[in-house]
């Protein structure tokens, strides 16, 4: 553009001498500048409308004729336009193609701006949530009313899918997974996972019914069992030893499968409604009670360290039988007469209960597998001890429905703690009725 101005420039001013010479030997220069200037402008104007008609009609293909300045204006804007008509094609056809790949996809993807509002979705968004073609800007609770969609949305925690049954279809199971892009906007993954949610189901009846069908057989032969060793003196040596390790196992199997039914109710059943306050201190007393029995010869030490103002909300019951099997893992894992610690604390992090022993501990290595089902860090351990291999499963399920977190530090020969992290929206501090008002 520059070499085009420089030229006009140029022309003008040849133009203006012209003028002013011609004007000096006429005897009128003021005239002829004149005459001149409006010429020049003239020309400026004709071509300014020429290049205003070009710009307003549809076709760049021709380029009309031009010279100097106007010439490299009709350059620039035409290499400006064949420019932006080809991003504008590159941009058509990728749109076009996401469109087509996003229909062919069986999940809904959905875009909402930063209110919520629907701004564009996939044909599979029209199946699993039934929006139309009219939905545009409307918000996205108006078509997932259901109070638990309402809160994740509102909550901001998108790190879990949620999972709950379709509004249209009850025999669907859909999952949610929201991410949130560029400003505010949110990315909204809907899949069907119906057959997924019935597969779990099937595996979840499967095992507690198994159990359930065991139990019955099984006491039927622990009774014998039992009779037998009461009888057991008039056998010879080696029956002796077989039955009361027959008797000893099935022990175990009822443990295991009491376990087992245990697991099965607490991914089955909603206990949220059973929730209450639980002052956590008598809780460790009485289960540290429980678990002077179990301790036995081996008399622990136990201590319990905790505030005595620290309420949890929560199904008493759940956390008893999580809060159990950790202190019976203590007195497993110890060796006679070593100190057990029972903390509770509050603090801005929210409520903990810790469960500190002073016994054999556990290699790093693995520690991030305990809490999976029968996962034993030395198997013939857990034999000796009597273990099922799924206390810490229970642990795992029960704090999952408290929102709660496990924490483990161990240190081999030296002892381990088990941290139980409760969110502050559990926890109530409640300042506990003087010893007065007990004894009334
Ligand atoms: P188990 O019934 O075998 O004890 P758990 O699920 O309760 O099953 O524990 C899994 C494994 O974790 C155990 O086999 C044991 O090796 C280890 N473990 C659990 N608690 C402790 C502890 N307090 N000290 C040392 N090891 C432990």
């Amino acid at each position: 553009m520059h070499r085009g101005f420089v030229s006009e420039f140029r022309q003008f001013l040849v133009a203006i001498a012209v003028a002013a010479v011609l004007g000096l030997v006429i005897g009128y220069p003021l005239y002829t500048l004149l005459l001149a200037n409006v010429l020049y402008g003239a020309w400026t104007l004709y071509n300014m409308r020429k290049l205003e008609r070009w710009l307003t009609t549809r076709s760049i293909g021709q380029v009309p004729n031009a010279t100097g300045f106007w010439e490299e204006v009709y350059y620039q804007v035409s290499n400006n336009r064949e420019r932006h008509n080809k991003e504008k094609h590159r941009l058509q056809s990728l749109i076009l193609r996401v469109q087509e790949t996003t229909a062919a996809l069986k999940d809904a993807v959905i875009i909402l701006d930063d209110q919520a509002s629907i701004q564009w979705w996939n044909q599979s968004a029209r199946r699993l949530i039934g929006l139309q073609p009219g939905d545009h800007g409307k918000p996205i609770v108006n078509y997932l009313r259901s109070p638990r969609f309402v809160r994740y949305l509102e909550a901001e925690d998108y790190s879990e899918p949620l999972t709950m049954p379709s509004a249209t279809d009850s025999d669907q199971f859909l999952s949610f997974q929201i991410n949130r892009y560029g400003q505010g906007d949110y990315l909204m993954v809907v899949r069907d996972i119906s057959r997924l949610q019935k597969l779990e189901q099937m595996r979840k009846d499967f095992i507690g019914n198994v159990s359930h069908e065991l139990r019955t057989p099984l006491t039927v032969v622990r009774g014998y069992l039992e009779t037998m060793a009461d009888n057991a003196d008039s056998l010879p040596g080696v029956w002796q030893k077989a039955i009361s390790q027959m008797e000893q196992q099935s022990k175990r199997m009822t443990l295991i499968i009491e376990d087992l039914l245990t697991l099965t109710r607490l991914e089955t059943d909603d206990s949220s409604l059973r929730e209450t306050k639980i002052n956590v201190a008598d809780l460790l007393q009485s289960i540290v009670h429980d678990a002077q029995d179990l301790s036995g010869d081996k008399a622990h030490q136990f201590e319990i360290d905790a505030d005595e103002d620290f309420l949890l909300i929560g199904v008493i019951e759940e956390l008893r039988s999580c809060i159990s099997n950790l202190v019976y893992n203590a007195v497993r894992y110890s060796p006679a007469k070593s100190q057990i610690i029972l903390h509770a604390y509050v603090d801005e992090g929210g409520g903990h209960i810790a469960i500190e022993d002073h016994g054999i501990g556990i290699e790093a290595r693995h520690i991030p597998r305990l809490t999976e089902r029968f996962y034993r860090v030395d198997a013939s351990r857990s034999l000796d001890t009597g273990g099922t291999g799924l206390g810490l499963a229970i642990v795992k399920h029960v704090l999952s429905r408290h929102q709660a977190l496990l924490e483990i530090t161990s240190r081999i020969n030296h002892g381990s703690t088990f941290t139980c992290s409760f969110r502050l929206d559990r926890v109530v501090k409640e300042h506990r009725p003087s010893s007065l008002n007990d004894s009334e």
